[in-house]
């Protein structure tokens, strides 16, 4: 059972795609490109950002390009929020005695800026932010954190948030309220597909239920 979850934080925790797509499009604009809509950034952006920004502009270092994007994306009128049953989903988290960690992409100093305005720093045994490539660290955590694999689950929004999952032999959960159209993620084929972490924690419940009631004495995970 699940004992340990790795959240993203963009689109799974919180919702920047206001910003996130205002940013990029200071930047795409910055070298004569056309801006992208939403629905037209759910389909196309990727992560590593870096395979993005090489196919869109692959004359540019990525060093020049994430210069004007944190300049953009700290100038950007749209809000940060929390996502719909977030705070419920770390608060259950918490109140079971489940662990819970971030792993994102974000630049750091952004990602701690928004964990202290949320009042989160509390949920999360550790952070690991500014994380280019998740699949590079997620062993890392992993062995750092004794995470056993198969209690172990990373949740988020994006393919390569399933693809670190599988990478780190732990249960992928897909979460619908981000950067990547439902379509796009089915491809990567997620362990788990749910349309927000409010459904995620009524299925988790319902699994609980059934364990306890299967074996009164288990522990509940
Ligand atoms: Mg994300």
């Amino acid at each position: 059972m699940l004992r340990n979850f790795i959240f993203d934080w963009s689109g799974t925790l919180v919702d920047d795609l206001g910003p996130v797509i205002e940013a990029t499009n200071a930047v795409l604009g910055r070298y004569g490109l056309a801006a992208l809509d939403r629905e037209a950034f759910r389909r196309q952006f990727r992560l590593p950002y870096r395979e993005f920004y090489a196919e869109v502009l692959p004359a540019v270092p990525l060093e020049e390009l994430e210069g004007h994007f944190r300049l953009a994306f700290a100038a950007a009128a749209s809000p940060v929020t929390v996502l719909p049953h977030a705070r419920e989903k770390l608060e259950w988290c918490r109140a079971l005695g489940l662990r819970a960690f971030v792993l994102t992409s974000m630049d750091a100093s952004a990602f701690e800026q928004q964990l202290d305005a949320f009042g989160w720093r509390h949920h999360f045994e550790a952070t690991y932010a500014g994380v280019l490539d998740k699949r590079r660290v997620i062993h890392r955590i992993l062995a750092t954190h004794q995470l056993v694999p198969a209690e172990t689950a990373f949740v988020g929004d994006m393919t390569h948030d399933v693809e670190t999952a599988r990478h780190g032999g732990i249960t992928s959960i897909a979460v619908l309220t981000g950067y990547n159209h439902a379509e796009v993620l089915a491809a990567v084929r997620p362990d788990l597909t749910v349309a927000d972490l409010g459904a995620l924690r009524e299925l988790l419940d319902l699994r609980h239920a059934a364990t306890a009631a299967a074996d009164p004495s288990a522990i509940p995970s």
